[in-house]
């Protein structure tokens, strides 16, 4: 018995199907030999910063852009996205770029209006268990980026998984983002572990995001280093033009520089592994390594970067 415990992953567990699935987004191939990195901003935020971080992590050898049109926001005053407006910036992103998009669907309303734009669709961690969303991107043919549900245990993030597959879409993903513990040093805590452990008892790819694993920015490079360790497809992280600046999630927000860097660093992780790691267009100067324990150099010492997100 692969999966101890779990009797009812017959689509998405290895019993089923022993090989690895590959998911085709938009062209590019994750859970295959190269490890993908997705990489963007949190939310849209106008077609400047959309334009210019999705031009400077394409040059830095990301895959597939990542950016929130609808944002789930703990306060019902924060700023919850674009919306159509964010769709539209993200459909220009892709055709500038060539880079295929993700972005979230909050809710089965926004389904449609998302599948025009995108060519993936996020379910966020405070949407894992809506069952009625769940059964509405299974009847889809679009791949879904399902992220962990930050209380939810592997085999609920499994079964999570294997609602969307009932429905008839295998093209799914699954995102380790960091679950909530007792510590408070950190967002959430990495869980690592659930990378070797999905990889184990589910054939679907896997791929960590460490910006909301972590909410640090500085850490991020480590915990992408580590995950790629661990044996992770790929990775989600967040990149914004100007951090500070950022209308969410600014505090785990990686400049371009320092993506660029961190990029360069996890090469020779991959390729210890056996992985092939994405080449960006600019080559490295010398001065983009050692990524540690350099902070970016603008941010030096600049304690309102940890403000709350507005
Ligand atoms: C995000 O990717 O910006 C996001 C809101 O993620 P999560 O659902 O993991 O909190
Ligand atoms: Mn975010």
């Amino acid at each position: 018995m692969i999966t101890p415990g779990i009797s009812d992953t017959r689509l998405v567990g290895r019993e089923g199907k022993a090989e690895n699935t590959v998911v085709d987004v938009g062209g590019v191939l994750v859970g295959g030999q190269e490890i993908v990195v997705t990489a963007g901003p949190c939310s849209v935020e106008s077609e400047e910063q959309l334009l210019a971080t999705a031009f400077a992590v394409k040059q830095a050898g990301a895959r597939i852009l990542r950016g929130g049109a609808f944002k789930p926001r703990t306060s019902p005053y924060s700023f919850h996205g674009l919306h159509e407006e964010g769709l539209k910036l993200l459909a220009q992103a892709r055709r500038a770029t060539g880079l295929p998009v993700v972005t979230e669907a909050m809710d089965t309303r926004y389904l449609d209006a998302v599948c025009a734009h995108a060519d993936m669709i996020q379910i966020g961690s405070r949407n894992m268990q809506n069952y009625t969303l769940l059964e509405e991107v299974g009847k889809l043919r679009v791949p879904v980026l399902l992220k962990r549900g930050f209380s939810a245990t592997i085999e609920e993030f499994l079964l999570a998984a294997e609602y969307i597959a009932s429905g008839g879409n295998g093209q799914i993903i699954l995102c380790e983002r960091g679950i909530r513990t007792f510590e408070t040093s950190t967002r959430n805590t990495l869980d690592l572990s659930a990378v070797p452990l999905l990889k184990r008892w589910t054939h679907l790819p896997v791929i960590v995001d460490p910006s909301h694993g972590t909410g640090l920015w500085w850490l991020v490079p480590h915990m992408a280093r580590a995950a790629v360790a661990a044996g992770a497809d790929g990775l989600l992280v967040e990149v914004h033009v100007n951090p500070q600046e950022a209308l969410s999630d600014g505090e785990q927000s990686l400049r371009p520089e320092t993506f660029e860097r961190m990029m360069n660093d996890i090469r020779p992780v991959a390729h210890a592994i056996g992985r092939r790691w994405p080449l960006g267009t600019r080559i490295a100067s010398k001065d983009d390594l050692p990524l540690h324990p350099q902070p970016q150099a603008s941010n030096r010492a600049t304690p309102d970067l940890f403000r709350p997100a507005k």
